[in-house]
């Protein structure tokens, strides 16, 4: 528990994985004297209430930010303008703003303009999760010992900014600032494509035949099963995040093609080195990931 609470009233917008993992967090640590809730469903709001994640939880989310010292917008990417919309004629003034999405630039675009003057805009985006969805999918621990990457617009206000790092850190967050077109280039790579490639190798999977598809569940765990997590992650979600990080999407997306019509080249005409060459530079960045506590 930090010694005295870094806001009085902080409002999450969207009380799911990610948004039910921030009020557990905030309450366990201390973070916030109260926690107003505001979600689109009646039965996320009774699960947050009973589960004790916050004083009010309301479908009303002109109500749910009224007086918050933070909001935090935890919707999927799409909704976020429409809860803006919603939301900024009733923000305090003063009052922090920030969101949680998975690209950067599009919550700029949508968000930003909206603001008024005198309310601070810092986005952010937390570099963990899991494949779950909803209220009691969260976890207090969540955010432990993850990234978090905070895009403020040039001009923010630095005292804003060094609240909220201040917030995200007490939630057990190391903290990184970064230029949001920066930011969605970076995730195209470390986090888009890896699972839009896991859509499609079990899309692929599921589209074979009968006879071998049982096989497919019967052996998954020779590599097949990893995918299928990924690939089980909340449809909404990951249907926005290709829609608004189309560019750098279909960048990576070209250079993984190139590489793969390579690797396909060396298996053509038996280049063994060439494989082997590649699968040992990977397995060194498998290491360089353990090495920096981001996996066990
Ligand atoms: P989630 O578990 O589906 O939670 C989203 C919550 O917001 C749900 O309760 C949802 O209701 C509600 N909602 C949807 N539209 C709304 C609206 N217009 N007004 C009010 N509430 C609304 O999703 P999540 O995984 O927490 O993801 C939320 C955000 O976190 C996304 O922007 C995502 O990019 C980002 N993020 C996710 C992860 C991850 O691993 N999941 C990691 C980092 C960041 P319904 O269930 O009815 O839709």
């Amino acid at each position: 528990m930090t010694a005295a609470p870094l806001f009085d009233k902080i409002a999450v917008i969207g009380i799911g994985l990610i948004g039910s993992s921030i009020a557990r967090a905030a309450r366990k640590q201390g973070l916030a004297r109260s926690i107003a809730v505001g979600d689109i469903r009646e039965d996320h709001c009774a699960k947050a209430l009973q589960l004790g994640l916050c004083e009010t939880a309301t479908t009303d989310l002109r109500q749910a930010v009224k007086g918050a010292d933070l909001v935090l917008f935890c919707v999927p990417i799409g909704a976020n303008a429409e809860v803006a919309e919603k939301t900024v004629p009733f923000l305090k003034a003063g009052a922090i703003v920030s969101d949680v999405g998975s690209v950067k630039q599009a919550v700029v675009r949508d968000i930003g303009p909206l603001l008024p003057e005198g309310v601070h805009f810092v986005p952010g985006h937390p570099i963990a999760g899991t494949e779950f969805s909803g209220p009691e999918a969260g976890f207090a621990e969540l955010f432990q010992g993850r990234w978090c990457i905070l895009t403020p617009p040039s001009g923010t206000d630095e005292a804003a900014t060094a609240k909220l790092c201040a917030f995200w850190k007490g939630m057990g967050s190391l903290i990184e600032i970064m230029d949001p077109a920066h930011h969605d280039m970076v995730l195209a790579i470390t986090s888009h494509l890896p699972h839009l490639i896991a859509y499609t190798i079990v899309g692929t999977a599921t589209n074979l035949e009968e006879s071998v598809k049982g096989e497919v569940i019967r052996y998954s765990a020779s590599g097949f099963r990893d995918f299928t997590r990924i690939a089980a992650s909340d449809p909404v979600m990951w249907r926005d995040v290709f829609l608004n990080n189309r560019d750098a999407v279909l960048e990576m997306l070209q250079r993984f093609t190139e590489d793969l019509t390579a690797l396909q080249r060396a298996i053509r005409w038996g280049e063994g080195q060439v494989l082997e060459d590649l699968f040992t530079r990977t397995r060194a960045i498998r290491r360089g990931i353990i090495d920096a506590k981001q996996d066990s």
